[in-house]
């Protein structure tokens, strides 16, 4: 099963993702992860996106495309994905369609999450990471068993530069700029479902799980 998340920053994708890949036992690919990860290990390709994510910009096409086709080509790839996080432009969107092409696939659900950007900006300013395990929590939502530390392995939480209030409403600006037009991509393939980034999370999952079994 090939599945694509679409939706904003901060609407939920990777929650989602990540519950449909234990699901279906499919691999969950964020490039916002992988990006992470190389930053954490001071790769070269994590120092070259550093600068552009701690600016709320988009990292660009040629360091970012190869990456996922080769991550897509690895065995643990022949049942499906989830991509989270890619494609986030028209250009991307083609080459993925392009390298699947090539190998006589496609792209078979594009999931998009949606919620207001209202929310979003809320819901991004209380959000908490953990810069060990990549674990995320809420302030407010979501919150930690201990204040300020993870629960996962004891580490101090911190917020994303890219979670600042000014980066959040520029990520914003670019996702409807760039991002948004591969709604209507995928609408035209006739792969698109949309989900709720605002709905109980487990009853969604159970609805969309419907969707995708057919
Ligand atoms: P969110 O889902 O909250 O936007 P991500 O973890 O997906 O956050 O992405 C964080 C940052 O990583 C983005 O703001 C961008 O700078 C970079 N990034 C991730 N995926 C891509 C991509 N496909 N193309 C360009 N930049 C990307
Ligand atoms: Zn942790």
């Amino acid at each position: 099963m090939k599945i694509v998340m679409l939706g904003a920053p901060g609407a939920g994708k990777g929650t989602y993702a990540s519950r449909l890949s234990k699901r279906y036992g499919i691999p969950h690919i964020s490039t916002g992860d992988i990006f992470r990860e190389n930053i954490k290990n001071n790769t070269e390709l994590g120092q070259k996106a550093k600068k552009y994510m701690d600016e709320g910009l988009l990292v660009p096409d040629e360091l970012t495309c190869d990456l996922v086709m080769d991550r897509i080509s690895e065995d643990d790839c022949k049942k499906g994905f989830i991509l989270d996080g890619f494609p986030r432009t028209i250009p991307q969107a083609e080459a993925l369609t392009e390298a699947l092409s090539a190998r006589g696939e496609k792209m078979e659900y594009a999931l998009n999450v949606v919620v207001e950007d209202e929310k979003i900006v809320k819901r991004m300013a209380g959000r908490r990471s953990c810069p060990n395990c990549g674990a995320i929590y809420h302030l407010v939502t979501l919150p930690p068993k201990k204040e300020g530390i993870c629960d996962k392995c004891g580490t101090p939480l911190v917020q994303r530069a890219d979670d600042k209030e000014e980066t959040v409403l520029k990520r914003l600006s670019i996702y409807h700029e760039q991002t948004e037009p591969l709604i209507e991509y995928y609408n035209k393939q006739g792969i698109l479902h949309e989900m709720s980034g605002d709905a109980d999370v487990d009853k969604e999952v159970l609805r969309i799980a419907k969707v995708l079994e057919a």
